[in-house]
């Protein structure tokens, strides 16, 4: 089993490079109108379209009358024209069950790739070279696996960038669901998603957690200047950098099943000042006491790995979807996501201490689940509040 997986780089052309470029996309734009001006005729007269084959026989005749094709790959060309029998395929498709949409010319400024399908192009030792235009600089910010099966060039904006279609052994992996999910941060749990699954912090990493928080108290206690101190403090840096691996390692491992199983990824969109709200201690008004709502332990260094942890994992997540190409994130805006129902839509107040979302209109649910299916109905445009308030 094998399946086709794509890679996104930017390109980074010389001017003479770019001019190249653009002087090929020109040309293959016109070429795509020129093909398409004879089916439509063909059509026009004929009531059928022409094939593939009949109009990739005409190139070599092209290049002798314009020169200036002999200067593009000639894959490049029949993709062009593959291009124009896929649109036709799709209009003669559209026919049939009585639809009409005839396939349109391209204007320069909407025609913004072309494709080497098969050869004349090659990745060697980080190097991009393609034939009739050159080596090529590009950002390989990650390993392409697999074989490259097509080269495409794309043009957006002012970049360019090249994408790789490549064929990999498939590995088992959970199905791919064109679905949006919504994701609820934590305080003891990493996160909760609208499907009602929880990522829990992993146990090791509170562990070392804790190890930290002794290090750090025990170097509070050295004094300064001295040896002891020094020590100390490698040993606070040491235990840093695991924690943070450790942690980097799994959120990589929970972004990665995410994107592999999610079309999006739906999250609340924290802004330092949305944690500050969340983590507030609250003091009990008779005794002054803090009350155990699981955030007044949320303060210093716990709160920063914390706090970290949260942004890292999104960051991880838009990383990895934007490698994927079919994969996006979002973030809406987290007001009110726990305190509304999920169920009706009307406002189920609680304090952060309750765990449980319970709604006169039946929905009992956790807590965080509540808020994560509240997440993803927000992003799909159906926050239940707003609904009611309009
Ligand atoms: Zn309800």
């Amino acid at each position: 089993m094998s399946s086709l997986k794509s890679y996104k780089f930017r390109l980074y052309p010389t001017r003479t490079q770019t001019e190249k470029l653009e002087w090929t996309l020109a040309r293959c734009c016109e070429l795509y109108n020129a093909a398409l001006q004879e089916r439509r005729e063909m059509y026009t007269y004929t009531g059928k379209g022409t094939t593939y084959n009949a109009q990739a026989m005409q190139l070599p005749e092209i290049k002798e009358i314009r020169e200036e094709y002999k200067q593009i790959h000639s894959q490049v060309l029949q993709d062009v024209l593959r291009r124009v029998d896929k649109a036709f395929k799709a209009f003669f498709k559209r026919v049939k069950v009585g639809k009409r949409g005839f396939p349109r010319f391209q204007g320069r400024n909407h025609y913004e790739s072309f494709c080497y399908p098969q050869a004349g192009f090659s990745l060697e030792n980080g190097r991009l070279e393609l034939s009739k235009i050159g080596h090529v600089k590009i950002k390989l910010h990650r390993k392409v696996h697999g074989t490259i099966k097509t080269c495409t060039l794309k043009r957006e904006g002012a970049c360019w960038y090249v994408c790789f279609s490549c064929e990999v052994e498939s590995v088992p992996r959970t199905p791919y669901t064109d679905e949006a999910v919504g994701i609820d941060l934590g305080i003891s749990k990493l996160a909760t998603l609208s499907t009602g699954d929880v990522i829990e912090n992993p146990k090791h990493y509170r562990q070392a957690e804790k190890r930290l928080a002794k290090a750090q108290q025990a170097l509070s206690r050295k004094k300064r200047g001295s040896k002891r101190r020094k020590k100390a403090v490698q040993r606070v840096a040491r235990l840093h950098r695991k924690v943070r691996n450790q942690r980097n390692d799994y959120l990589h491992q929970w972004s990665r099943r995410l994107v592999d199983t999610y079309e999006t990824i739906v999250f609340e969109d924290i802004a330092p000042t949305n944690l500050s709200r969340r983590a507030r201690p609250r003091q009990d008004e008779e005794t002054g006491k803090y009350l155990p709502n699981g955030a007044s332990a949320k303060s210093g260094l716990n709160k920063s790995i914390l706090d970290a942890g949260w942004s890292q994992f999104i960051a991880f997540c838009e990383y990895k979807a934007e490698n994927a190409g079919t994969v996006q994130v979002a973030k809406v805006d987290p007001r009110m996501t726990s305190q509304v129902c999920s169920g009706c839509g009307s406002v189920v107040k609680k304090e952060l201490s309750e765990r449980w979302h319970s709604c006169e209109c039946g929905t009992e649910l956790d807590r965080d689940h509540n808020a994560s299916i509240n997440i993803k109905h927000r992003w799909l445009g159906r926050s239940l509040q707003e609904t009611q308030a309009s």
